[in-house]
Parts: C-alpha cells; structure tokens; sequence
C-alpha cells in the first residue's frame, strides 16, 4: 500500500506539484476572499451596535432629564419665595411635581441639612426633622453637590425602603449662599424597565455599569466578553460605561461554515487537476509503448533513434543499433498456445532491459521483433558485447505460466560510426539485413553488417 503510494508520487510528482499550486493559490483566493467578507461584517456589526447604543443612551438622556427637570423648577420656585414658605403650599407644589413625573419614588427638601419637606410622607415620616450631617452614608455625596454647586446623580444603590433607587441632589443656592437641598428618589429597576422596554431586541444584549465598575443594569460580565463593544456616556457627573454584545454570534460560525467550504473546492479542485494531468500522462504513454510488454513502441523508437543519431553526430560519439527476434517464435506460440506466447514476450522484453543501461532504448516494433538503442558506445564493439550477452541470456529456460519453455533469438548489429551521412532508415535497415545473416547462418547467433553488405544495400 505505501510502496504503491511512494511509486504513484514517484511518478506523478509535476502533477502533484500542479495540483499543489493550484491547491495553495485556491485557499489563499478563498481566505482573503473570507477576510474580507468577515472584516466587512465586522465592520457592519458595529456600526449597528454603536447605533443601538447610541439609541439606547439617548433615551436615557431624555427620561432622566425630564427627571432632574423637576429640580430645576422647583429650585425656581424656592429662590422666589423662600421668605414666605407656607408647608402646605410646599407640600402642595412637591405633590403636584410628584404626579407630573413617572417612576419617581419621593421628593425631598432640605432647608440648609435638614430634610423638612417630603412628598409621599407616607412611611417616609421619619425622615423629617433629620440632618444629612448625621447620615454618615449620605453625609459624602451631599457635601459633594454642595462644594460642586450642581447636581450630582448617585446610585443605583439599594434604598431603605426596599428596592434599588437612583438619587439626584441638587443643592439650592439663592444670592450666592447655600440655601438647601433638593432630593429625587427614582425608582430605578421600574425607571430602566419602562425606558428600554421598547427598544430591546433579539439581536443586541446590553448592560451599563457606573465609574467604579458597579452595576447599574444588566449582566455586569457582558463587559469581560468576546466581541464586546464598549463606550462611555456623561450625565450630570456620573459616567457610564456601556457595552453591547450581539445575542448569537452567527458571524463566526458562517466564516467557520465559508473557510471548509474554500478547503473542500480547493481540495477538489487540486485533485481534479491531478488527476486530468495524470490521465494525460497515461494517455501519452500509452500512445508511445506497447501495452503488452510496457516497451517502447515503434513511435518511440523512431524519435529516440532520431535523437540519438543527431546526438551522435553532433558530438562525434559511437551509437548502435540491435535488431533482435525470436527464432520459430510461431512454432513456440502453436507448440505451448498464443497465451505462453504473450508470456514469453514479457519474459523477453525483461531479459532485453537486464541487459542494456538504463539511458538505452529497448523498443518491440512488431510481433516478435525487438529494436535496441545503444546511445554513447566508448567503443564500436561495446554492441557486439551486449548482442553476445543477450544470447547468453537466453540459454536458459523461460518458465512461463507452468511451461518451461527453450527458447533462443537472433540479433542484427549496425552501427554509426562518424562518416556523418547515416539516416535512422539506413541504419534499420542495415540492422535488419544483418539479422536476416544470423537467421541464414542457423540462428540462435548475432551478425555485425559488414562494408560487403553496406556495398549491396548501396546497389539496391
Ligand atoms: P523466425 O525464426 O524465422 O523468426 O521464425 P518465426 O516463427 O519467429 O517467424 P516470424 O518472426 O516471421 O513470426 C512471428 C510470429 O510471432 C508470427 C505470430 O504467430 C507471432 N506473433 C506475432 N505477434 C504476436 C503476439 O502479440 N503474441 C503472440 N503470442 N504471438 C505473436
Ligand atoms: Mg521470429
């Protein structure tokens, strides 16, 4: 199985080459076609993620300020009339701002520290009469709105009355000094609930958290995964970090679904030219060799037998020719059947290739006739010893399909010996007039044409 592996590359390895390229240049079209693609949906995401967000952040901006709005005229309404403050009519004003506003859990006044005004007073009583001084826990943020002389928004903190709130306060100041403070609770789970409600969708997760990484709404840990898009948002000092995930990351499993697609077309297509490349290959071998033996054929032995004259020529060197055939091979054939006939025609064509170089030619021409080409002979009779060396060869017996088989051949020797006027017809014929010699001369036997033969092949 590996030898046949090893052989099959061995033999094929400029298609393989081939079909590699044509493998690599496909993958490498595919992924940048793929990079490409991905880096554009990449893009696409998050321009529809920062819009999303963008959405997300402005509708907080307008319920929030709508909110703190509140404060504002209220603190209008303080610096007109704070010499002539009526309970009542406070308490009045605070109910009417409470029911103009959604989601906010109580109004509060403090005149200088004290909590004085509250609106629902239900269940809140008890913080009347209290001064921010002596809450250690609100006591920070409280003097911070009055040392920043604007409203700071706090939270979302867990209330006392249960729930989780948001608190802006707003200190008061009338003719430069500090009157008091105003307070609004906002009940923040209904407040986020309510403003993001309508905007949530399957595509986009979301969540935000404050400027010390704490929680304001959602699932804190979308910030710490892939793929997350992270931005910030200012209200009235408090900074907000958001970030958006999409829900289900179709994206990956698409460039996942397109890269081993590429590989599968790249992967056929390579082995669709390998195998065209290796189809020709075959094609063209067989239209030059005999199928019966894998020799040359006489197509073959015709263009190497031209190369090698013109070769020889060229660079002065020896070449030879053998013209081999096999004595009473139709006796053999009707003797032992045509099967052991074929048979001995690849026990032949092997002993031929035992005996010659790799670099020569050993072609069947026809039925039982064998022409070999002795490429660059040191010496002219270097031929005569291959021819000698073949019909030693076959003294012994041919065992086929059962059979043990005498056989024996007769050879013709030509040679090119520089007188630079030989053609590959010449030297053919001049192979086979010398082989009709051995078989004259009782066969089994090799003949070398003589200058007395070359004379009447002239006269012919
Ligand atoms: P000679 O010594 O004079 O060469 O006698 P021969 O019988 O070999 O005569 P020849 O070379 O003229 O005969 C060739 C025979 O080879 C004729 C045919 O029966 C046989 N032959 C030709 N092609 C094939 C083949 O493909 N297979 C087999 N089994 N026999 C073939
Ligand atoms: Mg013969």
């Amino acid at each position: 199985m590996t030898t046949k592996l090893l052989s099959e590359i061995k033999n094929n390895l400029s298609a393989m080459a081939i079909a590699s390229a044509v493998f690599i240049v496909f993958f490498v079209m595919f992924e940048v076609l793929i990079s490409a693609e991905s880096a554009k949906a990449d893009a696409k995401l998050r321009v529809a993620a920062s819009h999303y967000v963008a959405t997300l952040k402005s509708k907080v901006d307008r319920e929030l300020n709508t909110l703190l709005f509140v404060s504002n005229g209220l603190s209008s309404y303080l610096t007109i009339y704070h010499h002539e403050l009526d309970h009542q009519r406070v308490q009045n004003v605070l109910a009417d701002l409470y029911t103009r506003t959604n989601n906010v859990r109580n109004l509060a006044i403090a005149v200088g520290y004290t909590i004085t005004y509250m609106y629902p007073i239900q269940s809140n009583e008890k913080a009347i009469g209290v001064d921010y001084r002596n809450l250690p826990q609100q006591w920070p943020k409280v003097k911070e709105a009055i040392d920043r002389h604007q409203g700071v928004l706090t939270g979302p903190l867990d209330l006392v009355q249960g729930g989780r709130g948001l608190i802006y306060r707003y200190p008061v100041y009338i003719d430069q000094k500090y009157w008091g403070l105003l307070s609004t609770v906002i009940n923040s789970d209904a407040f986020f609930d309510s403003a993001f409600r309508p905007l949530l969708n399957d595509e986009f997760d979301f969540a935000i958290r404050d400027q010390h990484g704490k929680a304001v709404y959602g699932d804190s840990d979308l910030f710490h995964r892939q793929g997350a898009i992270i931005s910030t948002s200012d209200f009235p000092d408090a900074a907000w970090e958001w970030v958006v995930l999409q829900k289900t990351e179709k994206a990956p499993q698409l460039i996942v679904i397109a890269r081993l697609m590429g590989i599968v077309i790249a992967v056929l297509l390579s082995a669709l030219v390998y195998f065209l490349l290796r189809e020709r290959k075959m094609l063209t071998a067989l239209a030059m060799h005999d199928s019966l033996t894998g020799l040359a054929n006489r197509r073959l032995l015709d263009f190497r037998l031209e190369q090698a004259l013109a070769h020889a020529k060229r660079f002065k060197r020896n070449l030879a020719i053998l013209f081999v055939d096999i004595d009473h091979f139709k006796k053999l054939n009707d003797t032992y059947g045509h099967d052991v006939g074929d048979a001995l025609l690849k026990v032949i064509a092997t002993r031929l290739k035992s005996a010659i170089r790799d670099v020569d030619t050993v072609s069947r021409i026809s039925g039982d006739e064998f022409v070999i080409v002795l490429d660059e002979l040191n010496d002219i009779n270097d031929a005569n010893v291959v021819a000698g060396k073949i019909i030693h060869l076959f003294k012994e017996q041919a065992e086929v399909l059962g059979e043990r088989v005498p056989m024996s051949v007769s050879i013709g020797v030509a040679s090119f010996g520089q007188d630079g006027e030989e053609t590959t017809k010449r030297l053919l014929k001049k192979a086979d007039i010398a082989l009709y010699e051995a078989k004259g001369a009782g066969r089994n036997q090799f003949r070398v044409f003589t200058e007395v033969e070359q004379k009447s092949l002239f006269d012919s």
